[in-house]
């Protein structure tokens, strides 16, 4: 089979690296799909570039001018929908369904966004707050605005959403008017090529606006300024890597970073086993932990259960996680396809081997090889384990094995019990708490807030609604505090916010009123 050359799209222009490059994988196979080389590439120039193009180009724009852009990007991705699903099961190993999640995600978080741009309207800065009588009368007056910024999102990426990964950072940064260069992780590159392809030939985006980097960053990060961004999402170790990089600390340029969450779903006391809170947390739980074969920032890693019932809730989730169709992912009977890499595959297998250092396995067989198609692929089955002692055990909250592997830890029944438990994790994306009972509810979910960028109620009144504490969407906070990367993404209008610089413009009342286009109608 010919194997895909991937580019990457600086100056206005595709451009090739020297050399052979890194090969990209198809982790069903294990067949080369495509070689990836950025070696000689001129990133100071595709800064620069950016920066002069991009945003002289952006700056002309109205918001609702770059929400038209916005949907025009949507649009574009919208009609090779069926490529970039293809290519999602090729090089990332998903199943038709976890293909869509990431594909569907990108073309929704564009046209969220779009919409937004429409409605902020035809205006250029963002108004924060009401104006400030500043003197001891009204004439020297004061008003927060946020500008955009003169320079550039870097926006550097995990392997497991090379098209959702990129768009949702990319939609806020434009509507904010900042020019993008997007980096996706090499290994599942793929996806992300083919996303920008679409967007560079069928989305009219100015010169500079839209750039993409088909592997590794080069010295890139050596010609950041002050007026740049940092946006990143991946492991903890390589976010803490980039955020100390001597260039970013000496410039100030702001980061944000998303990175590990031992994510944790809780089931309150409250809830016996033929609740409906209880199917919906069974349904949710076994869902979070397979869905895109685990790998899935906002997968839940850790299971908190009442001691009392904990083993008939573990046989619960047993049945649904055995009983689920591995293998082929373009097969429409799989459920769960293969690791997105050989690498993937290695740093599950050392995972749960240090979990059980502490832990028993309870369901699943992580001994048992999972064999794909031709005898090969990097496929792994679920796993449960059970903490041997809860009070005692570490590596639960702190080593997230990113695959379907999941731990039950126990706790006596009391919130305050399982509050400190979970606050263990030392800061995550999503905790989610499964009751009925108000008084419990309550007093996790304050317990918690402060832990977590986004706290998910599950209970028996929201069985046919609730969306799932998986699911990023662009009206909530994506992010998390601590071993979370402190980053925050999405949630609306404060998306756009994060990519916009916020000054105070002082000065005579007339004169700030109508910089700032805040006059109020005579
Ligand atoms: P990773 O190895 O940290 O890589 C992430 C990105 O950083 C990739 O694009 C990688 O590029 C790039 N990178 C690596 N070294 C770099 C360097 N020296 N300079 C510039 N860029 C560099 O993470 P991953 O394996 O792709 O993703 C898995 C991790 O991401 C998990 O730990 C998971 O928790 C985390 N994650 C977090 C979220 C969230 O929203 N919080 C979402 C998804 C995943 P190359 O591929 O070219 O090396």
């Amino acid at each position: 089979m010919a194997t895909d050359r991937i580019q990457s799209y600086l100056e206005g222009r595709w451009q090739d690296g020297t050399g052979e490059g890194s090969p990209l994988v198809d982790p069903t196979t294990e067949a080369v799909v495509a070689t990836a080389s950025t070696d000689g590439i001129d990133f100071a120039a595709a800064l620069g570039h950016a920066r002069k193009d991009g945003n002289a180009a952006l700056a002309a724009l109205t918001f609702a001018e770059r929400g038209a852009l916005l949907q025009r990007m949507s649009t574009a991705l919208h009609d090779r929908r069926e490529d970039l699903i293809a290519s999602a099961i090729l090089n990332g190993g998903c199943t038709r369904s976890d293909a869509k999640f990431d594909v569907d995600g990108a073309i929704l978080v564009f046209s969220h966004y779009a919409e937004l741009g429409k409605e902020l309207g035809d205006t250029k800065l963002l108004v924060d707050g009401d104006g400030i009588q500043l003197g001891r009368s009204p004439r020297f007056w004061g008003q927060h605005v946020f500008v955009p910024r003169n320079g550039v999102a870097i926006l550097i990426n995990a392997f497991n959403f090379p098209a959702w990964g990129f768009a949702e950072k990319a939609a806020c940064a434009i509507l904010g008017g900042m020019p993008v260069i997007t980096k996706p992780a090499t290994a599942t590159a793929h996806t992300a090529w083919l996303a920008t392809r679409a967007i560079v030939e069928g989305a009219d985006v100015p010169a500079g606006v839209f750039g993409f980097i088909g592997g590794g960053v080069g010295d890139l990060l050596d010609h950041v300024t002050g007026q740049d961004i940092l946006a990143f999402t991946g492991s903890a170790s390589t976010g803490a890597m980039l955020r100390s990089n001597p260039k970013i600390v000496e410039k100030s340029v702001r980061v944000n970073v998303e990175a590990d969450s031992l994510n944790a779903a809780v089931l309150g006391p409250d809830l016996d086993l033929s609740s409906e809170g209880f199917n919906l947390f069974v349904r949710e739980v076994t869902r979070e932990m397979t869905q895109k074969t685990g790998q899935k920032c906002t997968a839940v890693r850790r299971i908190f259960l009442p001691e009392a019932n904990a083993d008939e809730v573990i046989e619960a989730l047993g049945e649904r996680l055995t009983g689920l169709a591995i293998g082929d992912p373009s097969s429409e009977d799989t459920r769960m396809g293969p690791l997105a890499s050989a690498r993937q595959l290695a740093d599950v297998q050392k995972g749960v081997a240090l979990l059980r250092e502490e832990s028993d396995v309870v369901v699943g067989d992580p001994d048992a090889p999972v064999e794909g198609p031709n005898g090969k692929g990097y496929f792994f089955a679920p796993v449960l384990l059970k903490a041997r002692d809860p009070q005692t055990a570490r590596h639960v909250h702190a080593h997230e094995v990113f695959g379907p592997v999941a731990t039950v830890v126990t706790y006596s029944g009391e919130p305050e019990d399982a509050i400190e438990l979970v606050r263990r994790g030392e800061g995550g994306l999503v905790t989610s708490v499964y009751s009925d009972d108000k008084k419990f509810t309550e007093a996790m979910v304050l317990g918690l807030a402060p832990y977590h960028g986004r706290v998910y109620i599950g209970s028996s009144k929201v069985r046919d609604h609730a969306l799932g504490s998986g699911l990023v969407l662009p009206q909530c906070v994506h992010g998390g505090p601590g071993r979370a990367g402190g980053g925050e993404e999405l949630g609306g209008l404060r998306g756009v916010q994060h990519y916009m610089h916020r000054v105070a413009i002082q000065g005579s009342r007339p004169m700030v009123e109508k910089i700032c286009d805040t006059k109020p109608a005579s």
